[in-house]
């Protein structure tokens, strides 16, 4: 860790500073923070994100190779798919908005709130948001379909959303909930920086890396391969494989070679 203080209190990302050696960490850190004062963002997304920001430290705070390789196939995956859709939370959405409605119209995905913690001001409250940064449908608001295998609010989906997706961009997911979109048949792409949490271990592509690293780095990825043929982009999708890149992911943060 750096000997430099990091500001206790900051009241907007621009009073960070930019030279800081932990400044996206920093940033990270408000951005939550002020997602939970917007009422976007439940208080367990601080949880989630303090054991988000460990992983991130071991993994030098970013992206590794074997990651890259999992955004390129995701990239893939989403110009192949026929009704994609991103699943959005509330750290999802205080972390990255502009990024999340970026990578929905770089591949012509839905973008879909989904919340653990459903409350129907909260849901609103992240539409606003999400629109606010440019996304023009936000889907989750009905929630006339259910998941099936998950009990209550945690099953709640959108019948023309995430029940009719066949691949679902699931940033950030528990782990319930992934294995039962896995078993519903979705392709997943989960983005988390635990390689040993159950929902990067249920997708098909399982991108170790920072969210707000990794959706940049898939659209970016998207716009490259849009002129890409079929063929071309299932061979980047073949080509990939999953329990390696987990694999890879634990041995940088468990050995420290970063
Ligand atoms: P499981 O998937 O086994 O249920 P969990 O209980 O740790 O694991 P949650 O608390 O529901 O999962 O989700 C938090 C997960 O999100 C953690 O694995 C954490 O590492 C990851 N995470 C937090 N912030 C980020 C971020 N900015 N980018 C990517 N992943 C993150």
């Amino acid at each position: 860790m750096s000997d430099e203080p990091i500001p206790a209190e900051v009241d907007s990302e621009e009073e960070i500073p930019e030279e800081h050696p932990r400044y996206q960490d920093l940033v990270t850190r408000h951005r939550i923070e002020a997602g939970v004062e917007k009422g976007i963002t439940h208080l367990q997304g601080m949880h989630a994100e303090g054991r988000g920001s460990a992983f991130d430290y071991l993994l030098g705070e970013r992206t590794i190779e074997s990651a890259r390789e999992a955004e390129r196939a995701a990239a893939a995956v989403l110009l192949l798919a026929e009704r994609p859709v991103i699943s959005v939370n509330g750290n999802v959405a205080a972390l990255a908005p502009r990024e999340t409605v970026e990578l929905a119209e770089a591949v012509g995905a839905a973008i879909e709130v989904n919340l653990f913690n459903r409350t129907p001001k909260r849901m609103n409250a992240i539409a606003d948001h999400l629109r606010a940064h440019g996304a023009r449908d936000v889907l989750g608001l009905s929630a006339d379909a259910r998941i099936p295998g998950l009990n209550h609010e945690r099953a709640k989906v959108d019948a023309e959303g995430i029940y009719a997706a066949d691949v679902v961009v699931v940033p950030l997911e528990d782990g319930d909930r992934a294995e039962a979109l896995s078993k519903l048949g979705k392709t997943e792409i989960v983005i988390d920086l635990n390689p040993l949490s159950r929902s990067p271990q249920a997708a098909e592509i399982p991108i170790v890396d920072n969210l707000i690293r990794a959706l940049p780095n898939v659209t970016d990825h998207a716009r490259e391969l849009r002129g890409s043929s079929e063929t071309e982009l299932q061979a980047i999708v073949d080509a990939f494989d999953a329990e390696a890149a987990l694999a890879d992911a634990e041995q940088v943060i468990r050995s420290g070679l970063r």
